[in-house]
């Protein structure tokens, strides 16, 4: 486990980005980014200047590590993306934001993306009543999202909708803390996107 949570924070290294992997830890000096901010490995200390696939290849990774998908999927929600109307890149982000793991995680119920992928894996949560284990699933607007009856005792949520109570929850979802809920208003767009991601990088990417 522990040498799962070093690889988290070789992930931000390599990418020099903070992608707040671990939780609470992420907003302390114990940061590995703070103390280490260069890539990984011998030559990590070494500037080199990337091509511009290399610039575009480590856009796309970073943001797949941002919110923990696998390539497969990640090309899916490009298909996905293109095939939307409007801006693919803006589209792509729109539903990374939907999943229903990033949904926990925003609400605060979640430490941590990887974390409230787990919470998501193990049963916690229902939308519109329904028990939804998959965290991938895409959330729309106007959806509940719940901490399920039976599983409110667990303090793992509680404790994290504490911690969390003054983090800001986007503006396209509403919190309700008492209740461990949430509602969709809408469906999150480009400004609501916090993460320094330049979406257009990837579609040149994929484009190609
Ligand atoms: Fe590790 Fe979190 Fe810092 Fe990333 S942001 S290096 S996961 S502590």
């Amino acid at each position: 486990m522990s040498r799962y949570k070093e690889e988290q924070c070789r992930i931000c290294r390599r990418e020099g980005q903070k992608l707040f992997l671990k939780g609470a830890r992420c907003y302390t000096d114990k940061c590995a980014i703070s103390r280490r901010n260069y890539a990984p490995g011998e030559h990590g200390q070494k500037k080199t200047k990337l091509s511009e696939y290399g610039v575009q290849l480590r856009e796309k990774q970073k943001t797949k590590a941002f919110y923990g998908v696998r390539e497969n999927q990640f090309r899916k929600y490009f298909e996905m993306a293109n095939a939307q109307k409007g801006i693919t890149g803006e589209n792509l982000l729109t539903l990374l934001e939907s999943r229903l793991d990033n949904v926990v995680y925003r609400l605060g119920y979640g430490s941590s993306r990887p974390q409230a992928r787990l919470l998501v894996n193990h049963g916690l949560f229902e939308v519109n009543g329904k028990k939804v284990s998959i965290p991938s699933y895409l959330v729309k607007a106007g959806d509940i999202i719940k901490v399920r009856e039976s599983k409110k005792d667990k303090t793992v949520v509680k404790e994290n909708a504490e911690i969390n109570a003054s983090r800001p929850v986007p503006a396209w979802l509403e919190r309700d803390a008492k209740t461990l809920s949430g509602k969709v208003v809408r469906l999150a767009s480009r400004e609501d996107v916090d993460i320094p991601v330049e979406e257009h990088l990837i579609v040149e990417l994929y484009s190609k």
